[in-house]
């Protein structure tokens, strides 16, 4: 007995205008179909496609009568662009996957038409079961094209076979174990053409709920471009073989399933190629460390690529924070002091330092009215200089102390009644000013 869940989602992503992918989900299949064609082609195809999929498939549900529902939903794409000139020259991609029962066993089918992907997830690891029917993989294939170059190249869209486009069709089929545990992973090209495979395995290792994987995969698509419809379905085999080395495998006992050929390079497509679970488990599952891992990796991709970790971000604040502490002492430093200078022979009151502190310049705060001729000569050279005083009023009064100092030596009988006495030593407060007039 074998269970599956299943989610998907699908977007137009953020260059087309329309989506032509369609997906369906049934309890048993499951596929994905991005079509092509100007005008509505697409979109008509991949709808045309699948509803003939679904039909065909439920009257013969096996794994022959599956890729005979492919060859039936040819049939009616290529009928249909036939009877409208509108419509001519559409068709679309075709990757479904299907649990059906062969001689009392539960069996995966899975087939293919051009190069949407079906990927097998399995202990960790990914695995791409179709293969592309497109210019480029086929120059992979010859060796013309490294996969890295395949991968950008300009021909990478151009298919070499489609679903609708000709009378008949070559279909890609295969047979595989469920095994509990294992995903399946339907795409169009708008998801591999934005994420790498490490990327997808990722989301698929670490968001176990198949419709929050899908929702996610897609949104990592869109965050890295989004430059093509995308569309996703999981399936996942929740009640089936396990995957278990000390317990016989079915796959043991029926010859189909014996061994697992290397997937299908080279590929004849008439023929139905087999893979099947391998019984023993090549790899350890991934632990509980690397899963969380994978997660983080997983939403960092939904995310897109992120400039700054937090990590810099948190060292970033610091930084600012003290640069803002230093600036804001040195303002402090700078504005909590004056300084009475000399400008165009009229005492100045400055806020700042004489000559300015790093980049500030001193700002003329006060203009007093007296003159150089108002104060006595011996400190005209200091206040050229700049006298420093802790405050406007301060600076004030420095100033009007010069004045009195002047007028008491040259008038002191103006000073009032003699009964208090006279300032006749009255000394700027200032005291630097002070000790260098006192030392003259
Ligand atoms: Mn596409």
């Amino acid at each position: 007995m074998t269970l599956l869940r299943s989610g998907s989602a699908t977007d137009t992503g953020l260059v087309r205008s329309v989506n032509q992918d369609l997906a369906i989900e049934t309890s048993n299949l499951f596929a994905v179909a991005d079509g092509m064609g100007g005008h509505a082609g697409g979109e008509v195809a991949s709808r045309l496609a699948v509803d003939a999929l679904t039909a065909a498939f439920g009257r013969q549900p096996t794994g022959f009568g599956l890729s005979e529902a492919v060859t039936e939903a040819n049939g009616v794409v290529w009928h249909h662009s036939q009877d409208n000139p509108d419509l001519r020259g559409m068709g679309t991609t075709l990757t479904a996957v299907a649990l059906v029962n062969e001689d009392g066993r539960d069996v995966l089918a899975l087939v293919n038409v051009g190069d949407s992907r079906s990927y097998r997830f399995h202990e960790g690891e990914i695995t791409q079961i179709t293969t592309d029917h497109s210019l480029a993989e086929e120059m992979v294939r010859t060796g013309e094209l490294t996969e890295a170059e395949a991968a950008v190249h300009p021909h990478r869209h151009i298919l070499t076979r489609a679903l609708g486009v000709a009378t008949d069709v070559a279909v890609d089929l295969w047979r595989i174990q469920p095994v509990r545990g294992d995903r399946y992973l339907l795409c169009s090209d708008g998801l591999t053409n934005e994420l790498t495979v490490e990327q997808i395995a990722d989301v698929l290792a670490s968001v176990s709920d198949p419709q929050k994987a899908a929702e996610l995969l897609v949104q990592a698509a869109r965050t890295h471009g989004g430059s093509d419809n995308i569309t996703v379905v999981i399936v996942d085999v929740v009640v089936g073989e396990d995957d278990d080395e000390s317990a016989p495998t079915v796959a043991a006992v029926n010859s189909d399933f014996a061994k697992p050929p290397p997937l299908p390079q080279g590929f004849s497509p008439t023929e139905a190629g087999v893979i099947a679970a391998s019984p023993a488990a090549e790899k350890a599952p991934p632990g509980r460390r690397e899963r969380r891992r994978a997660k983080r990796r997983a939403k960092r991709l939904a995310r897109g690529r992120r400039l700054i970790t937090f990590r810099t971000l948190l060292f970033l604040i610091l930084l600012v924070a003290v640069l803002a502490a230093a600036l804001f002492a040195v303002r402090w430093y700078d504005t909590n002091s004056y300084f009475v200078g000399v400008k165009n022979n009229e005492l100045v009151i400055y806020q700042g330092r004489v000559g300015g502190f790093l980049w500030y310049h001193p700002v003329e705060v006060e203009r007093t009215g007296v003159t150089t001729s108002d104060v006595p000569s011996l400190y005209l050279e200091p206040l050229k200089a700049g006298v420093e005083e802790s405050s406007v009023g301060s600076a004030r009064t420095y100033v009007s102390n010069l004045v009195n100092d002047k007028q008491s030596q040259q008038n002191p009988a103006v000073l009032p009644t003699t009964s208090v006495p006279a300032p006749t030593t009255s000394t700027p407060r200032a005291a630097p000013t002070t000790t260098k007039a006192g030392g003259t």
